[in-house]
């Protein structure tokens, strides 16, 4: 499939095809609907309904069965099949999902690659840790550091016959830094572990982890695929050819954290959107990226492929359309010199999330990372100084003026 293929898939999600005898057309996009069981005249229309998945929400929805069709479609590897998917109520709920797919009663050890959204590795320790799963985290070296380039290395050094799946993100929150998933997809299949992908930074239009050896992959559609901050969801994929694919639907209706109608219809609106924000929010955080780098009180700047050596191979072979709209910067001066500058913010909104249609900002050591001690923090490369920023598609000239003013105010 090419590229072009996958914009006309989004911009297209969810339309309704009248057929030849609807002779008063059909809604362009079907409305949500909301209810949340249906009525049948007799039992055996109960019992055809009861097959279907509009019998009753939990199982699925009309809306929420064309978001998981685009979704399918824009994950289909190049000539390969269309995978499974399911929409959650959460990108948690669609991890939590994930993980009972594959875990099982001889292999309760997942291994999560960090750094990593901070309630990923907190979800397998909490919950799931009361349940008998293991976590093993694996840290992986900071991108373009001497040691960059050791991802397989470091994740083949934890692996063992009790783990069920390896958990790793595309483009890593918040450092941005690139993993080597085929290398990790490599090392996980050696030892029989599934690999779990979390592609919510990069999306489809960026990076397809079907492509590179993933057998499960899951998004928050709280972010760019929605983008419009008025969702919270997510979808859970599985290769159909994999042992997860056969659990996904009935282990989705069992678990009874599937995504809501109206959410999934927002989220189709949203997504329908999604490749030109992704494309003009790529194209602001490179030019960002290059700003800030010329701005003396900016100690660091993080952007896919920027700190050279592996993280710039990798960046060049796994994100070959774009490098994604998230960039962090390390200011000089620590958290007071982040808070001064978050202060002098005027149009540029902080706030704990992102894939906002508008350029949001946010603090990890306060938000997604604060569960981490400091130390820890500080041995991944989470200063107290990191602004984590999702480009949106305002004028990147704008926004390097507000961003401008803002840093004169860190002193
Ligand atoms: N994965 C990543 C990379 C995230 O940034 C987040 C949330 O910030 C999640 C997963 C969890 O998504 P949600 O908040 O929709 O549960």
């Amino acid at each position: 499939m090419s590229e072009g293929e996958r914009e006309t898939i989004a911009a297209r999600a969810g339309l309704g095809r009248p057929s030849g005898d609807v002779d008063a057309g059909i809604d362009l996009i079907a409305p949500p609907s909301l209810g949340s069981v249906r009525a049948y005249a007799d039992l055996s229309s109960l019992q055809a309904g009861m097959e279907t998945r509009e019998a009753y929400r939990r199982y699925g929805s009309q809306s929420v069965a064309l978001l998981e069709e685009a979704l399918a479609q824009l994950e289909t590897p190049g000539g390969g099949e269309q995978p499974l998917a399911r929409a959650t109520s959460s990108g948690q709920a669609a991890l939590l999902t994930a993980l009972t797919l594959v875990v099982t009663g001889s292999r309760k050890r997942v291994v999560v690659v960090r750094p990593c959204y901070g309630s990923t590795d907190a979800l397998v320790a909490g919950p799931l840790g009361n349940l008998g799963v293991q976590l093993t985290g694996v840290d992986l070296p900071l991108p373009g550091s001497e040691a960059d380039g050791e991802h397989a290395q470091r994740v083949e050094h934890v692996m063992g016959e009790d783990v069920a799946a390896v958990v790793a993100e595309v483009i890593t929150n918040p450092l941005v830094g690139v993993v080597d998933i085929p290398a990790i997809a490599a090392v996980a299949h050696r030892h029989r572990a599934a690999l779990i992908v979390d592609a919510t930074f990069a999306t489809p239009f960026l990076f397809r982890p079907f492509e590179h050896g993933a057998d499960v992959v899951f998004h928050s559609l709280t972010k760019h695929l929605s983008g419009h901050s008025d969702v919270l969801g997510g979808v859970v994929l599985a290769r159909a050819d994999h042992p997860a694919g056969n659990w996904l639907d009935g282990f989705t209706r069992l678990l009874g954290c599937g995504l809501a109608p109206f959410d999934a219809w927002l989220a189709l609106r949203g997504m329908r959107t999604a490749a030109l924000r992704i494309e003009r929010g790529s194209a602001n955080a490179a030019a960002l990226a290059m700003f800030f780098s010329a701005h003396e009180r900016v100690q660091a700047v993080h952007y896919p492929g920027a700190r050279g050596g592996c993280d710039a191979e990798l960046a060049a072979r796994l994100l070959p359309f774009g490098r994604g709209p998230m960039l962090s910067i390390e200011l000089r001066g620590g958290y007071e010199a982040a808070d001064a500058f978050l202060r002098q913010l005027r149009g540029v909104r902080l706030a704990p999330s992102l894939g906002d249609v508008a350029t949001t900002v946010t603090h990890p050591a306060s938000s997604s990372h604060r569960s981490l001690s400091r130390e820890h923090r500080a041995m991944l490369g989470i200063g107290d100084g990191l602004v984590r920023i999702s480009t949106g598609i305002e004028p990147v000239a704008q926004l390097q003026e507000e961003f401008d003013v803002a840093l004169g105010g860190t002193m």
